[in-house]
């Protein structure tokens, strides 16, 4: 049966910090990024304002991809089952969770994608041909599928997602490890710089890596709810793929070789999440002024009297603003209502346009993260971009100092216990990221719940004494922590 929305019933009617669960439930709804009430598990309807800011993430990381010599491909939403099935380890991993297509079996057993390393790598082969076709770079933007049977959360754990999946073959294992490098720097930029996500670049353990790579790096982003979310991860895939698809180019010296393979994939849907969950507050979203598919929303106010006027000062306004993304809210709506909604839709700044604000030729301009009014004259309008750079670096640095906080150094089993417990980050010694660990990580999970999400990536933290569980010299700092 379908709720109907009761107009009283609009606003967020849970706390953050005290209910995140039910207040992550409601914002997505009321803020209409999604709906979910067609009722397809595992699936959800993205409607307007989420599907603006998926399009405005997937330009930035496009954008940037493309800079770094990626270029872009479309590829079959669906998978020959001899081509999935071609690297064991692949499919190993994948089998449980692949959505099997009824229709065509006759001819060839088609899946939907999890995921294109087997759409990719047959491609290669009939691409590359010498050293000098290398290095290819190549990305597809679109939905993957994954049949997860656990309890589904819209945007969190569903059964397709939107994604960016870059597939790159190199001559060498070194090209293809700095291509690895190159993904965490891509994180960096966009996910962090642009989005104001910080995150944990995790070298994962052996038993949590990709199915069918070498290694695994993901970026851990911690939710307020002291559980991580698993952000982009790349994986270094070897020469697993090339092998199995037999991939090969002639080197320099004439000689065959196998291609070396790497991949990385962001995925919009995810990483939303985590915009949502950061900076969103008790009165809605907050969006970083760089993706706010509304950066300025207008809203004036008259009376009969004046109507004309202040809608003329107003479009002026609009006018000297239009290399931003901003928008006059001229329904019928009362004032408060107007800003009420735009404050639950996370919209940067609001422009209030009064009376008083046209004859002293100025504006109102209230900041949705700090709540604050201010009076700008109508000359200081360029100052803007630099508030929303600002705007955009307050909730950086708030997201940063929320990670900062949360890690706890753990000498002792009973530290990481109690550090679960209150909902953060365990960091300790170490024994074992290779299966010699999986004994101590099972333990770890058996008592926590949590899990062992891996090593720092290029900053040198050094293992110290013993393995807190197993007492075996360390050999690795680890991060613990409970996960989606
Ligand atoms: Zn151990």
């Amino acid at each position: 049966m379908q709720k109907k929305e009761k107009e009283s019933n609009r606003g967020l009617t849970v706390n953050k910090e005290k209910n995140f669960s039910e207040w992550y439930s409601q914002i997505i709804e009321k803020t209409e990024i999604l709906d979910t009430r067609l009722g397809i598990k595992g699936f959800v309807v993205i409607r307007p304002w989420g599907t603006k800011l998926i399009e405005k993430m997937y330009e930035f990381y496009e954008e940037e991809l493309q800079k770094k010599g990626h270029e872009p491909t479309i590829m079959p939403s669906v998978i020959p089952e001899a081509n999935l099935k071609k690297e064991s380890g692949h499919i190993k991993g994948f089998t449980p969770e692949v959505f099997w297509l009824e229709k065509g079996k006759e001819e060839e057993k088609l899946a939907l994608r999890p995921t294109s390393e087997t759409l990719y790598t047959p491609m290669f082969k009939l691409w590359i041909r010498s050293h000098r076709d290398l290095p290819m770079k190549l990305y597809q933007r679109g939905s993957v599928f994954r049949y997860d049977t656990k309890a589904t959360r819209p945007l969190i754990r569903g059964r397709e997602f939107y994604w960016i999946e870059t597939h790159n073959a190199f001559a060498t294992k070194k090209e293809a490890e700095s291509q690895v490098q190159e993904d965490i720097q891509t994180t960096e930029n966009i996910m962090h710089q642009k989005f104001c996500i910080p995150f944990l670049p995790l070298k994962r353990p052996e038993w949590d890596k990709f199915a069918g790579a070498e290694y695994t790096i993901g970026s851990d982003v911690l939710m307020p709810d002291g559980k991580v979310i698993q952000q982009p991860s790349t994986h270094l895939m070897g020469q697993k793929f090339s092998k199995a698809f037999n991939a090969k180019f002639k080197n320099e010296k004439g000689q065959e070789k196998y291609l070396w393979t790497t991949a990385y994939g962001p995925a919009m849907s995810r990483i939303l999440v985590s915009i949502i969950s950061t900076h969103g507050d008790n009165r809605g979203l907050v969006l970083p002024f760089s993706i706010s598919p509304i950066q300025i929303i207008i809203i004036p106010i008259f009376t009969a009297k004046d109507k004309n006027k202040i809608l003329k000062y107003s479009q002026e306004i609009k006018e000297k603003l239009k290399d931003l993304r901003i928008k006059i809210d001229e329904t019928e709506k009362r004032p408060g209502e107007k800003y009420y909604k735009w404050e639950l839709k996370g919209v940067p700044f609001r422009l209030e346009i009064g009376k008083e604000e046209l004859n002293n030729k100025e504006l109102t301009i209230y900041i949705r993260d700090t709540h604050k009014k201010q009076k700008i004259k109508f000359n200081q309008l360029k100052n803007i971009p630099k508030l929303g750079k600002e705007f955009d670096n307050r909730l950086k640095k708030n997201a940063e100092n929320f990670l900062k906080k949360n890690i706890v150094i753990c000498k002792t089993k009973e530290q990481i216990k109690k550090t679960i417990k209150e909902r953060k980050i365990a960091k300790t010694n170490w024994c074992s990221l290779d299966k010699n660990g999986l004994k101590c990580a099972e333990y770890v999970e058996k008592v926590t719940n949590a899990e062992i999400r891996g090593t720092f990536v290029n900053k040198k933290e050094k293992p110290t004494g013993k393995c807190v569980i197993c007492n075996k010299p360390a050999t690795a700092v680890v991060y613990i922590a409970k996960s989606y």
